[in-house]
């Protein structure tokens, strides 16, 4: 018998709903996908995709027919970008001023320029090529030009070139740009890579947590999660092609794992686990106020790393004594001008007065690698983490060093600030530095303003030279820093920011323990004492070791403090040179990895102090 029409329409209806929720259920199944823990902590949310704007633009050949439609396509990308610098110029104007506005009338002169334009146009009919190829072609070759003119301001429009061209881009690819700032909910970021540049900005905004198919744990991005509290998980190869914006998904920041469309029961496992972990956190701040001494009274600091004073409040909530690191490179960042002399000396006099009479280590500026600046005159080099970098660049500039050290020896005055040059990999950077500070301070005598005479100057061990000649460079320093982000990175050859060969870059390798017990001990016998900056003093995993190797100073990311100075508490320094002994006698960095982890679930567990 034939069905009705009704009943017909009641039967497809029925299997059109069972088979889209068959699609649905397996378009959204639950996946985990694992990568490199960076930054503690769990986030629950919605995925927001962010693009960083490094198309990859690929040449395509095109047929004598396509050749109008792209050169349309073109035409329209630049009327919308016109509209949009226009849009942007009149916000600017009402919030900020006329004068903050004319900034993008040079921008509005890259895009008017008619050379450019036919030139693109030519390019696209000539070599029968995509826009935006053409157009990328060409843009490269304006900056390039730019780069080399002897005029500084010309020289400096190079950047407006940039921003309008990624501009152009983005519009020819029909991509979004929605800054952090412009967030209107809180999301997780999910990004191929983020640049420290970048993920500054999200301290002011709705970021509950990030992740990267790219970069490793001691990458900038990944050391900025940590100081922002900010959970983040890298290196996870594929996220970005797994995800889209408005997918639900859990961070777990501990693991270093995602969870993309979690079934209910996992959310609510994770919101448990969340739970815990806050009062994890809890539990350890009660170590706040007591001091980082051993079980036998032997004391040690735990100061903390920072990139801006407005971590400061955080960093005494979780009991730093002291600023092991004062990363000051960040204040060159997301700008286009130079910080002036009254801008360092006011950050780090709010440093220095919120810290009182602790310790705070300014490290002079540390731009290069992936601290990226574009409008300061670096070229870009092929090998940025071994090129013009750190103090290489403040020798080569020391019109911008002067500025930072005026900065620094005027604050001095308010607390106990230490100066400490990076990347020092023998006597002549560090004397060439000094002689530079020499002449500083001549200067402000001359000119009456106070500074602290007996500033210490003291120098980052990350560079295997450095820390090879550290009997030399103790006697004319007062303090070594060991940088281990970068010793580990230059000893092992293995790029630290780079999610490939993360496996191989183990602070435990035998080589670079014994680089850090010979610097420490190189130290002790010359006299000055020996801190440790770089990640590995954050890792609660080695901290016993450290502790028996005779480190003096931990400085830490704030939200590892409470837990280093717990773990120093729960032995005493026998132990943990006993510790140190029996892994200095070693040779493999897996059977120091399980040995550490032993000894540490052995102290922790016994009873509490
Ligand atoms: C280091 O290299 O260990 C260090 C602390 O410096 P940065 O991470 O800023 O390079
Ligand atoms: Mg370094």
């Amino acid at each position: 018998m034939a069905l009705t029409r009704r009943r017909q329409w009641k039967l497809w209806k029925k299997f059109y709903r069972s088979v889209s929720k068959r699609m649905k259920k397996q378009t959204k199944k639950q996946t985990m996908i694992n990568g490199i823990a960076v930054s503690p902590g769990i986030a629950i949310g919605k995925v927001f995709c962010w693009d960083s704007e490094d198309y990859t633009i690929l040449r395509h050949d095109i047929s004598s027919q396509q050749i109008p439609l792209e050169i349309v396509r073109f035409e329209e990308a630049l009327i919308k970008t016109r509209s949009e610098i226009l849009d942007i110029q009149k916000k600017i104007a009402e919030k900020m001023g006329v004068e903050h506005a004319e900034i993008f009338d040079a921008h509005l002169l890259v895009l008017e320029d008619r050379m450019m334009i036919e030139e693109v146009i030519n390019k696209i009919k000539k070599e029968q090529v995509n826009v935006e190829f053409a157009f990328m072609e060409i843009l490269k070759r304006y900056a390039e030009i730019f780069s080399k003119m002897d005029d500084e301001y010309l020289r400096e429009r190079l950047v407006d070139i940039q921003d309008v061209g990624k501009r152009i881009i983005r519009n020819l690819l029909g991509k979004q740009k929605e800054g952090f700032l412009e967030l209107k909910e809180p999301v997780i970021i999910i990004a191929a890579n983020l640049s420290p540049s970048d993920t500054a900005l999200m301290q002011k905004d709705n970021v509950i947590a990030f992740a990267t198919d790219m970069g490793g744990r001691t990458s900038h991005t990944a050391i900025l999660a940590r100081s922002l509290n900010i959970p983040a998980v890298v290196g996870l190869k594929t996220i970005t092609a797994q995800v889209k914006n408005g997918d639900r998904v859990i961070l777990e920041g501990n693991q270093g794992m995602m969870i993309v469309h979690p079934s209910s029961a996992t959310v609510r496992k994770y919101q448990r686990e969340k739970q815990k972990f806050l009062d994890f956190e809890k539990g350890l701040s009660r170590l706040k106020s007591l001091p980082a001494v051993t079980k036998d009274n032997h004391a040690v600091t735990v100061a903390a790393n920072i990139e801006f004073p407005e971590e400061l409040p955080s960093v005494i909530a979780h009991g730093a004594q002291g600023i092991g690191l004062y990363r000051t490179e960040y204040m060159y960042l997301n700008r286009s001008d130079l910080p002036d002399e009254d801008e360092h000396f006011q950050a780090y006099r709010k440093v220095a007065e919120a810290m009182k009479k602790f310790p705070v280590i300014i490290r002079t500026m540390d731009l290069g690698g992936d601290k990226f600046v574009s409008h300061l005159d670096i070229p870009s080099e092929i090998n940025p983490l071994m090129g013009s970098r750190a103090i290489r660049f403040c020798l080569a500039r020391p019109d911008i060093f002067k500025t930072q050290l005026r900065g620094i020896l005027r604050a001095s005055v308010y607390g106990n600030l230490k100066i400490m040059y990076p990347m020092i990999p023998g006597l002549d950077e560090l004397r060439q530095a000094n002689q530079i500070l020499h002449e500083v301070k001549i200067d402000l005598r001359k000119k009456s303003i106070p500074f602290n005479e007996q500033i210490d100057v003291g120098i980052m061990i990350e560079v295997p030279s450095a820390a090879l000649i550290a009997d030399l460079l103790a006697k004319e320093v007062a303090f070594f820093s060991i940088g281990t982000n970068d010793l580990i990175q230059y000893s092992l050859a293995v790029d630290r920011i780079n999610e490939k060969i993360a496996y191989l870059y183990d602070p435990a390798h035998p080589a670079v323990l014994r680089l850090i017990k010979s610097v420490i001990d190189i130290g002790h016998t010359r006299g000055i004492w020996v801190g440790m900056c770089g990640e590995m003093a954050s890792e609660p995993l080695f901290a016993l070791l450290l502790l028996g190797l005779g480190l003096d100073e931990f400085s830490a990311s704030a939200v590892a403090i409470p837990e280093i100075k717990k773990i120093v508490r729960s032995v005493s320094f026998a132990e943990a040179r006993e510790v140190a002994n029996t892994v200095m006698g070693m040779s493999t960095a897996g059977e120091i990895h399980s040995y550490t982890r032993e000894k540490l679930k052995e102290f922790l567990f016994r009873e509490e102090r």
